[in-house]
């Protein structure tokens, strides 16, 4: 495989219901960074069926060029008329870097485009950087492929170690990455951006998998990667009936509630509120963090947010070093003053 001929930093822009998703801008926004880095630019794949609207959306955002496959085969995300239409996009343009959003359409159609053009992929990212990756030559042999290597990290063995892995050997370099971990840039509106109409030539009559029908399930738990103030609790709020006086704070601030990893093993909580490496990764512009210690494992899923303020009765929690603001005492009395000033405000 000639490395050389591999170029460029490629999203996969997943859509649903004919609408992109906020992952493909995420990519965008970590994409640049790599081109930047790469001294190349950032092309995003659109697949689906009606959906050349789109596009500028994805150019506004950051896409220098944005290749469309549409085609009423495309409608609905299906593994075989997907992974077809990424592999072929990738066989024809030879992309260095193919960034796919770690969702349940992108942990399916990521590795099985891996396998059909024959490389590596790392699951579920959350840094990706570019980087020196010295490799283990024979003897005598010169390593001349250790540059410019995509290193991507991700937790391993059930988040008890963090690992770096590259593809050295193969191209391109493949990823899934974490929904919210990466951050967009902003929207420039009427940004220049080249739009390519793309056929990867769909055998015709070739059947697929049939969808009968599109169940759509209502979550009955609120979405607190969205959410703009997040209050979240730890074992310190003592038990599942004491969140009471969280739920009011966060109503008094329009926000929502979420909670640590021992909050949902003590079954306090549902496992879709928990932040952290296991949990959810969230970036609010305000995150309370009420009763939590700090662990590392909860600080990954939170210490991106734009202003942390801690309440713990323990002077020397960790939580203490990422937040901007620090209320040292206990919670039963502080959360409950904090909600009257707000409420009266
Ligand atoms: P504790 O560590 O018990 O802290 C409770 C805090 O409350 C203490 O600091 C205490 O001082 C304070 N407190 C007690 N009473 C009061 C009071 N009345 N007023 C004020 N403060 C009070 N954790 C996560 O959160 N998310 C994850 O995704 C996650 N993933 C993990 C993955 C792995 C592989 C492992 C090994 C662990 C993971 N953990 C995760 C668990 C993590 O290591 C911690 O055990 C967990 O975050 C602790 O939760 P906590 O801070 O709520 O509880």
């Amino acid at each position: 495989m000639n490395l050389e001929e591999y170029k460029g930093v490629y999203i996969f822009a997943e859509q649903v219901d004919g609408k992109v998703s906020n992952i493909a801008y995420e990519l965008i926004g970590e994409a640049k960074n790599l081109a930047e880095a790469l001294k190349t630019d950032v092309t995003a794949v659109l697949i689906g069926s009606g959906v050349k609207g789109e596009a500028e959306k994805l150019g506004a955002y950051g896409a220098d060029r944005v290749i469309l496959v549409d085609d009423p085969a495309l409608k609905e995300y299906r593994t075989e008329p997907y992974t077809h239409a990424l592999a072929e996009v990738i066989n024809k343009y030879k992309p260095e870097i193919v960034l796919i959003g770690a969702t349940p359409i992108g942990r399916d159609l990521g590795p099985s485009t891996s396998a059909r053009v024959a490389t590596g992929l790392t699951a579920d990212c959350t840094k990706l950087e570019i980087g020196d990756f010295p490799l283990t030559v024979p003897a005598g042999k010169e390593d001349t492929q250790k540059h410019n290597q995509l290193l991507m990290t991700r937790p391993a063995f059930g988040g008890n170690t963090i690992a770096t892995i590259a593809c050295p050997n193969n191209r391109p370099q493949m990823a899934t990455v974490r929904p919210g971990v990466m951050q967009k840039r902003a929207k420039e509106d009427g940004r220049k951006f080249e739009l390519v109409e793309f056929n990867p030539g769909f055998t015709p009559n070739k059947r697929y998998v049939e969808i009968l029908e599109v169940v759509k399930k209502i979550s009955d738990t609120v979405d607190i990667m969205n959410a703009k103030i997040l209050v979240s609790g730890g074992r310190g709020v003592g038990s599942a009936e004491n969140f009471k006086i969280l739920d009011e704070l966060a109503e008094v601030l329009g926000g929502e509630v979420s909670c640590s990893r021992a909050v949902v093993d003590a079954g306090w909580k549902p496992q879709a509120l928990q932040v952290g490496q296991t949990g959810k990764t969230v970036r609010p512009q305000l995150y309370f963090a009420i009763g939590i210690s700090g662990a590392i494992q909860h600080l990954a899923g939170m210490e991106d947010s734009d202003l942390i303020i801690a309440i713990n009765k323990d002077e020397d929690a960790p939580i203490f070093d990422v937040a901007d603001i620090g209320i040292v005492g206990d919670l039963n009395q502080i959360v409950p003053a904090l909600t009257k000033q707000i409420a009266n405000y």
